[in-house]
């Protein structure tokens, strides 16, 4: 049986149960939108967050999953509260957030923003759950600790990220040794144009002021670096079987074309649609079926152009950095991810420039021993120490100012 009959059988027509981790979040947010749409489709087992227990709330009331959780567990009493006189049970605290990821549900939404997402998110995987997989960082720092639970219990990962969704949608898992390349479109962010003397001073509001896309602030960053494009090229190496090198990405600021794979033949297949998420989520929530979604149609006519460009590894070397990242090896994507995240952090902040943050996470590539990695501790002990490296390195350029 295939992946895509097995999934089928096992869910046929009934309602598909959902949990969602990180339910407050963007991502979060659009995946209730499109449960809403719809509720005669779903039913949902569990939602999540870290802080927001208004919105975790008043979700919950709406959906009445079985279980809420919130990570933060000094916010539980709130959250008791917030939920008192339904039937929605309550929990708090890391471990509860571990149970309600592997409950009972056919399909786990992760999207729960960095690293903190990894545990949870493989708690999911052990369980053998379809996956719909938005947390790139889980990739990106635990790449092969991921992918070896993955083939222990079955599971199924399903990409989320708009390229990944586009390249899942058009890859020929049938004749991979015919797929040549694939040719992830990055947007360029809100400072494509800008020189570099410029970029210099740019403010968070301006770094978090995406062109096309509404989403969380630590993405809306790593867009504006691209470094969230150099983490899509190590998430791609994952979920496609296609080595480092035949990973392309190309600059494209409509935001229309998501991404495209290239074969032996020469044909290059791509999808298209208008920037948002609804439409990646909603593949993911029906697949190996499809659903409707209530983004925006495409309309080529009144898009016009759709143009495109290499990419300048001059004013945005993040991408250069996120590549050798993945070349070397080891623990080396683990301890990127890591620095990206608490560089990200000191901007945000206002602890250390926009320009800096590349340089923190290269620093902290070149300080930190190249180990293996093969466990979840290995992670958490290579995360942990990338960290402490990265904070020393914020503190010491805010120091300088
Ligand atoms: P966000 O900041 O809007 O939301 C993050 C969610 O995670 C919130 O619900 C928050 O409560 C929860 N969370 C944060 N820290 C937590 C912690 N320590 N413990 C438990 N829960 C925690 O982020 P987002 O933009 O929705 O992105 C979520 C993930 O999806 C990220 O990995 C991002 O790269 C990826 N993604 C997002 C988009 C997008 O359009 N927003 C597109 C592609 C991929
Ligand atoms: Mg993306």
């Amino acid at each position: 049986m295939t992946l895509q009959e097995r999934s089928l059988r096992a869910t046929g027509n009934r309602p598909r149960r959902i949990s969602i981790l990180g339910s407050t979040g963007s991502i979060g947010c659009s995946t209730v939108d499109l449960l809403r749409r719809d509720p005669g489709a779903y039913e949902v087992e569990a939602l999540t967050a870290r802080s927001n227990v208004s919105l975790l709330a008043q979700q919950a009331r709406e959906l009445k999953p079985r279980l809420a959780v919130i990570a933060d567990e000094s916010l539980y009493d709130a959250l008791k509260d917030a939920l008192s006189g339904t039937n929605v049970a309550v929990a708090a605290g890391a471990a509860a957030l571990e149970e309600a990821a592997a409950a009972d549900a056919d399909l786990v939404m992760a999207a729960i923003v960095g690293a903190a997402g990894l545990k949870p998110t493989l708690a999911a995987v052990a369980r053998g759950k379809t996956v719909a997989l938005a947390n790139k960082e889980c990739l990106v720092c635990a790449g092969e600790v991921m992918l070896k639970a993955v083939e222990r219990s079955g599971a199924t990962l399903l990409p989320v990220d708009s390229e990944h969704s586009a390249i899942f949608q058009v890859f020929d898992f049938d004749n991979v040794e015919q797929v040549e390349r694939i040719i992830l479109t990055a947007s360029g962010g809100p400072f494509l144009d800008l020189d570099l003397a410029r970029m210099k001073d740019v403010t968070p509001a301006q770094a978090v002021a995406h062109p096309n896309w509404s989403m969380g602030a630590k993405i809306s960053v790593d867009s504006a670096t691209m470094m969230n494009k150099g983490l899509e090229v190590i998430e791609a190496s994952y979920l496609f079987p296609v080595p480092e090198e035949r990973i392309e990405v190309l600059i494209h600021p409509q935001s229309v074309v998501h991404s495209l794979v290239g074969y032996a033949d020469g044909s290059v297949l791509a999808q298209l649609g208008t920037p948002d998420m609804r439409t990646p989520i909603a593949y993911a929530l029906a697949w190996p079926r499809r659903t409707g979604s209530p983004a925006a149609r495409l309309d080529l006519a009144q898009v016009g152009q759709l143009t495109f460009r290499a990419p300048d590894p001059e004013r945005f070397p993040a991408l250069t950095v996120a590549r050798q990242a993945l070349k070397s090896g080891g623990a080396a994507p683990t301890v990127l991810n890591a620095a990206n995240e608490i560089a990200v952090q000191g901007f945000l902040g206002g602890e250390i420039g926009f320009l800096d943050i590349v340089a923190v996470v290269s620093e902290t590539l070149e300080m930190l021993p190249s180990g293996s990695v093969t466990t979840l501790e290995d992670v958490v002990a290579i995360d942990a120490a990338a960290r402490e490296a990265a904070r020393g390195q914020v503190a010491r350029i805010r120091a300088r100012h």
